[in-house]
């Protein structure tokens, strides 16, 4: 029998239901919640993103601002961009979309955003309140929305065995924080590139989340019976019989679903979630600033 698949649309679907008469609420207080995008340069997939963003803003009723800038943009200028969002008392959430044009460092204006506005969750305060336990931060969107989609499928996670593929300041690491902390209390293992045996270690996970960007690198071999799977990984595979000539692979292989007890697909997962989870930081980020 195939494995129990966690509709990540359904989920998010679910909590942007519940943040409707949270958005309403603030207009009637006189609050507009407003999320202002920066896009660097021409990356195509950004501009993808972007406009997901923007779709779910207006489905809840949440202003968004778009800030194109070129890629061959001095550095100040996009520093000088986020000082003035900073200070702009509608705005309440602000997200620079990532990549940014090589040579632009991205920690540094991540850390140039005011912490109040820190939509994506990425910066050092709000990190640092995760690796203390402090719940009064802004938790970054994608391993938030991964909780959110376990707590869904009603996945019991205290004292189970989880495995987090990746150590990335944006997903593995915080992933792992999350699962690891109390109230989760998951026992928590990270594999990164210089792991040895992977797979025996991905193979003792009762939850294997899998943030890696190597196409269907995760098979049925690496899986134990009955395991709970979350495949964040989102990558382009050559296909010339899509018309795009390419098509969408996470992490896992789909062979894996004849072994896990559950799995979240791709495309439909964790993506669907990402935004859901920035749409509830930007709410959250405009009640925050509005008390
Ligand atoms: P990243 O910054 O490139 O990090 C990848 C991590 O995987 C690194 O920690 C790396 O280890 C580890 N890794 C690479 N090759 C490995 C291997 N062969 N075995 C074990 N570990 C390996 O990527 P990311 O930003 O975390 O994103 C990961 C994936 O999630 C990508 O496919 C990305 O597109 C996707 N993603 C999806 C969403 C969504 O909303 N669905 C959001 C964000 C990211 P080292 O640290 O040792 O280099």
């Amino acid at each position: 029998m195939g494995a129990h698949i966690i509709d990540g649309k359904a989920c998010a679907t679910s909590i942007e239901a519940s943040l409707k008469p949270r958005v309403e609420q603030l207009i009637t207080d006189g609050c507009n919640p407003h999320l202002a995008v920066i896009i660097v340069g021409d990356d195509p997939a950004s501009h993808v993103y972007v406009r997901a963003k923007e779709r779910a803003c207006d489905r809840l009723g949440i202003k968004s601002t778009k800030v194109l800038l070129p890629g061959d943009i001095d550095f100040q200028q996009v520093v000088d961009q986020v000082i003035l969002m900073n200070k702009d008392p509608t705005i309440h959430g602000i997200l620079v979309q990532s990549p940014l044009p090589i040579g632009m460092d991205e920690v540094v204006i991540t850390d140039l955003i005011s912490p109040l506005k820190d939509v994506d969750g990425f910066h050092a305060s709000n990190l640092g309140k995760l690796v203390q336990g402090d719940s009064s931060g802004l938790l970054p969107c994608t391993p938030a929305g991964v909780m959110e989609m376990l707590g869904w499928a009603d996945v019991s996670l205290s004292g189970k065995r989880a495995v987090v593929i990746g150590r990335s300041r944006i997903v593995g690491m915080p992933q792992a924080l999350l699962l690891s902390q109390k109230g989760a209390d998951a026992t928590v293992t990270i594999v990164h590139s210089r792991t040895q045996n992977p797979e025996e270690i991905c193979k003792e996970a009762d939850i294997l989340i899998a943030a890696v960007g190597v196409p269907e690198m995760v098979t049925s071999s690496w899986i134990k019976p009955g395991a709970v799977v979350i495949d964040v990984g989102v990558n382009r595979v050559e296909d010339n019989s899509k018309e795009k000539g390419y098509r969408l692979a996470g992490d896992v292989h789909d062979e894996v679903s004849e072994i896990a007890s559950a799995i979240s697909p791709v495309p439909g997962g964790v993506g669907p979630m990402t935004i859901a989870m920035l749409m509830s930081n930007t709410v959250r980020a405009a009640e925050l600033q509005n008390q």
